[in-house]
């Protein structure tokens, strides 16, 4: 559990931290809330360079942003709000409802302390609560490298693998933008833990766009049941453009999802109610979408 020798910074602007993740290039780590990385480090992975952006003001900034023409477009969420602070954040309750809700859920207290945004997402696990409502959410991801250049990608591009993203060494997840909808909107997330507060065994995360007479978006998006969080693309276009989405609906949906999908294989759960407990989640997750919607 002792740490091994490191070096450590802790720099206060952008710039800084890109001077030193070039002069240390392919052995600097960025740590931001630690939930993650801290854990790794304690298991014996070495970290020689540890660049702590926490002191970059910045990162930290939730706001909203407009089209050029003072419409609100999006919500930038900088990459280092922590969980508490989405939950809590006025633009991200009134706009992203989904969002807040998800970070409302994630692990326990401490960790919704901690944790960040830009950490979980760059992390890239694939069960992670914030993984699958950034797919849901259809988020831009920015990412920022030395000279300040500046990339935007889709979450789907962003996510690449198992602890694995678009990401180069010397650059910083820097914010993420979620589009603004003036539609109507349901949304749910339900997930299967082992205990309260675990980390997901997998995650439904669900948002619908509803324009007075039919849905026009639908997006399911699974966390744990493949190598990154996906979007159950097949089983939304059976939903986009319906007027009404009825209980067989999303009985058809929850069946295509456990027939297309494998949920993780768990010591403590049988194949089988992992399966099983997918098609509830799901069916969970789209009627109370439907039903704000609705009701
Ligand atoms: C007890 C416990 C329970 C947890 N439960 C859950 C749960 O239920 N659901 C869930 O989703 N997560 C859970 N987590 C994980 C938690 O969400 C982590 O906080 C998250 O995965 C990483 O965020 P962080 O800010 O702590 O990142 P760090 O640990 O600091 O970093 C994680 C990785 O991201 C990189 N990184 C961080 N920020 C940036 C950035 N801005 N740009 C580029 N790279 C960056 C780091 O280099 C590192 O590789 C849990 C963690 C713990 C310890």
């Amino acid at each position: 559990m002792i740490l091994e020798p490191f070096q450590y910074f802790s720099p206060l602007s952008l710039d800084e931290a890109f001077e030193i993740l070039t002069e240390h290039h392919g052995e600097a780590k960025i740590i931001a809330g630690g939930q993650s990385l801290i854990p790794l480090m304690k298991m014996g992975v070495e970290m020689p360079c540890i660049v702590d952006i926490k002191k970059i003001h910045e990162l930290k900034t939730i706001e909203l942003s407009n089209d050029g023409s003072g419409k609100v477009s999006s919500v930038r969420v900088g990459a280092l709000a922590t969980y508490n602070e989405i939950e809590r954040s006025v633009p991200v309750r009134r706009n992203i409802p989904l969002l807040a809700k998800t970070a409302s859920g994630i692990g326990h207290p401490l960790v919704r302390n901690r944790g960040t945004i830009g950490g979980s997402l760059s992390h890239c696990d694939p069960a992670a609560d914030l993984c699958a409502t950034a797919l849901a959410l259809d988020a831009q991801i920015c990412i920022t490298g030395p000279g300040m250049k500046t990339r935007v990608l889709s979450a789907r591009d962003f996510f690449k693998g198992p602890l694995e993203t678009d990401l180069h060494n010397d650059e910083i997840l820097t914010s993420v933008f979620f589009p603004v909808s003036n539609m109507k909107m349901g949304y749910d997330v339900q997930k299967l833990t082992l205990g309260h507060g675990d980390f997901p065994v997998f995650i439904v995360s669900v948002s619908l766009h509803y324009d007075g007479v039919k849905f026009t978006n639908a997006a399911i998006a699974l966390g744990g049941v493949g190598e990154t969080a996906v979007r159950a693309s097949e089983c939304e276009s059976l939903m986009r453009g319906k007027e009404s989405i009825t209980g067989e609906d999303i009985r058809e949906v929850s069946r295509l999802i456990t027939d297309r999908y494998d949920p993780p294989v768990s010591a403590e759960l049988s194949p089988d109610y992992t399966r099983e407990m997918l098609s509830v989640y799901t069916g969970k997750a789209l009627r109370n979408a439907v039903q704000m919607v609705t009701g």
